[in-house]
């Protein structure tokens, strides 16, 4: 099964989401939970969240087809003690409230080194990072988001979040994210067939599918290797469609979130039916 959606508004309230979602024929969607920009949030009401439940129910979305994401000012991995510890309850917080809505993953970007501490370092912060959260908040799957290695940003190279992994104690609990638009930036070429195989060859040996939980499905504005964080609509950038319908008719990517960030919300319900349709093109 593919479950195939986007990152809709929760505008208004968690709840709205899943409407949201239903009416661009999604199947799956990711929401953030608060407000993504700010350090506090009020708390989730209980009726807040009993009409989320009520909306996912209605609509028939499973919380392994819902992917919540953080908020943006959430480095696990930063240099700093006291910000480090800002990051950690603020992701603690995000924790909470996922497993307060019945859900059953969190997609995160995993942090920075802000030029400020080595790379081993800043990966080991991070898997400690997810350790605590792991020990705070007992069913969350903690889904690290690969990276377009923007800045100091780390996650980009498969190997990176090889090492985080490696380094967390509950296995289960930790899952990835692919970013098709972060991936090509870092320079994985997705855009042509070899290289498409090869870099998924590479997922496959160096941190494994069974590790893969989620899909961005993004196309990118910015150039192979770029490093910029530039999504763009579905063919309409450097990856080009090809890499989207190989990624429907593989069933290494069934049964998880596939989720478009793409820029214009206007063609989500467009890009959806597309995508759709391209699992039976053979
Ligand atoms: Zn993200
Ligand atoms: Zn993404």
């Amino acid at each position: 099964m593919k479950y195939i959606g986007a990152h809709v508004s929760a505008s208004g309230g968690v709840f709205n989401a899943p409407i949201h979602a239903h009416n661009i024929g999604a199947t799956a969607f990711a929401l953030f939970t608060k407000n993504q920009r700010r350090w506090q949030a009020p708390p989730l009401t209980q009726s807040a969240i009993t009409e989320f439940k009520q909306n996912c129910q209605t609509y028939s979305y499973q919380p392994h087809q819902i992917l919540p994401h953080d908020s943006y000012l959430i480095n696990l991995g930063h240099p700093e003690r006291s910000a480090l510890e800002q990051s950690r309850a603020a992701f603690i917080d995000e924790m909470q409230r996922c497993e307060q809505l019945g859900l059953s993953l969190l997609n995160f970007h995993p942090g920075s080194h802000l030029r400020q501490q080595d790379e081993d370092l800043t990966l080991a912060k991070i898997s400690e990072s997810i350790n605590l959260a792991h020990h705070h908040i007992p069913n969350i799957i903690t889904v690290i988001e690969n990276t377009a290695g923007q800045g100091s940003n780390l996650g980009y190279r498969f190997e990176q979040i090889a090492q985080i992994i490696e380094q967390v104690e509950d296995k289960s609990r930790v899952g990835v994210c692919l970013d098709t638009c972060h991936a090509f930036a870092a320079g994985y070429p997705l855009h042509t067939d070899e290289g498409w195989q090869q870099s998924f060859d590479d997922f496959a040996r160096i941190i494994g599918f069974k590790y893969l939980r989620a899909m961005h499905l993004n196309d990118s504005k910015g150039a192979l290797n770029s490093h910029l964080d530039r999504h763009h609509s579905l063919g309409m950038g450097q990856i080009g469609t090809d890499c989207f319908r190989k990624i429907m008719q593989d069933p290494r990517f069934d049964n998880i979130p596939l989720i478009l960030e793409t820029i214009n919300s206007q063609l989500w319900p467009e890009e959806i039916q597309w995508l759709k349709q391209q699992i039976s093109i053979f």
